[in-house]
């Protein structure tokens, strides 16, 4: 299976699937369902390729085991991020164990991995019935995920007893990852000439207040008792934006920050934390006025060590539980009430130019997870 593996890793990482609203190089995740579907088609297994919007694609297919209503859901991301500063991005590119390319690693291993074992099912019995998915823009919004949530899995004939996304874990189990909020605070003042300051008033100032409001939060955050695998949330300012020149009185400043979430953290809680900034803004001299909103958020993702989940690990060379800091549309998947974990390779480079996956791992997960499957001949 190695050299097929390669094979379809190569394949895959040749098409440009850089997600087009993060890059001027993407053109959407078209041509690469295309190609998936018609690598399903080729092996006698069903498959559809769905258009989410324009060039948006996401590829399903259906292999129906001894067991109809017993379906493992896999899945992995098509989409990669962009491809500046990197040389030969589209070629897969060999040195020892290293395979090299943009998305060899997050994640275009993953789905070689689906691929290998639609593959190896087409051929040889399968005890329960094997769902893939391969979806789009999981770098950015997930639309590709969601619309498999509305349109796909209701589809089936039953519920999946787990998904198994296959984001780079370094072969552990992915149990749990972190979520994400994001909140976006506007500061109104009035504009004036810099010399006349008493004549208008500095959006700008009051940001001070609201950045050692979140300072404290981050603080208190760090301060509580770390969750087993993803240790403490965390936040963080990340834009800002204001004034119109340097000679003028700010009429105007916008920060946005980001908030990690844990498992467990309620929205109150939240809440609660805007409402600390906002009220540090409102107090804050001057004669501005503070908006402050939730803009945006995914929640995170935690499954219970079950019995399921410890075979999984046992399949996988009994390597430990991991959280990932990183959110991903396994998520979306839970949510929708199937559990779901977080399983692939090891290697190196996630979004970086010196991109690459494990080859000797690459085969370790396709093992683990055909011997996972089989396990439920027994
Ligand atoms: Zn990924």
């Amino acid at each position: 299976m190695k050299s097929e593996l390669i094979k379809y890793l190569t394949d895959l990482v040749a098409i440009n699937s850089v997600n087009p609203d993060l890059s001027r190089d993407g053109q959407g995740e078209r041509k690469v369902a295309k190609y998936v579907h018609n690598f399903f088609l080729g092996l006698g297994i069903p498959s559809e390729v769905h258009t989410i919007q324009d060039d948006r694609c996401n590829t399903t297919a259906f292999l129906e085991g001894n067991s109809c209503d017993k379906i493992l859901l896999m899945n992995g991301h098509l989409d990669t991020v962009g491809i500046e500063g990197m040389n030969d991005p589209f070629i897969l590119r060999k040195d020892g164990d290293r395979l090299y390319g943009r998305g060899t690693y997050d994640m275009l291993a993953g789905c070689a991995v689906q691929m290998g074992l639609a593959k190896y099912f087409s051929e040889n019995p399968c005890p329960i019935s094997l769902a893939f998915s391969f979806v789009a823009d999981e770098e950015n919004l997930s639309m590709g995920m969601e619309y498999l949530v509305q349109n796909f899995l209701p589809t089936l004939s039953a519920k999946p007893f787990l998904g198994i996304f296959m984001e780079p874990t370094e072969e552990a189990i992915g149990i749990s990852h972190k979520g994400y909020t994001w909140y976006e605070l506007k500061i109104k003042g009035l504009a004036a000439h810099g010399s006349r300051p008493e004549e208008g008033t500095s959006a700008i100032f009051p940001l001070s207040s609201a950045l050692k409001e979140l300072e404290s939060i981050n603080r208190e955050l760090s301060q509580e008792k770390p969750h087993p695998y993803l240790g403490n949330a965390t936040l963080h300012p990340g834009l800002i934006h204001g004034g119109t020149a340097q000679s003028v009185i700010a009429a105007e400043a916008t920060l946005n920050w980001e908030r990690r979430t844990l498992p467990g953290e309620s929205q109150e809680k939240l809440d609660t934390e805007l409402s600390r900034v906002i009220s540090a803004v409102a107090d804050a001299p001057g004669n501005h006025q503070v908006m402050g909103k939730q803009i945006y958020s995914r929640p995170p993702n935690e499954a219970d060590d079950e019995p399921l989940i410890q075979k999984l690990r046992e399949a996988a060379g009994g390597q430990g539980y991991n959280g990932m800091s990183y959110w991903a549309d396994s998520a979306l998947a839970s949510q929708a009430g199937i559990p779901s974990i977080l399983f692939g390779p090891a290697g190196h480079g996630a979004h970086a130019i010196d991109e690459w996956v494990s080859e000797s791992s690459l085969l370790n997960c396709y093992q683990a997870m055909k011997s996972f499957i089989l396990g439920f001949n027994s």
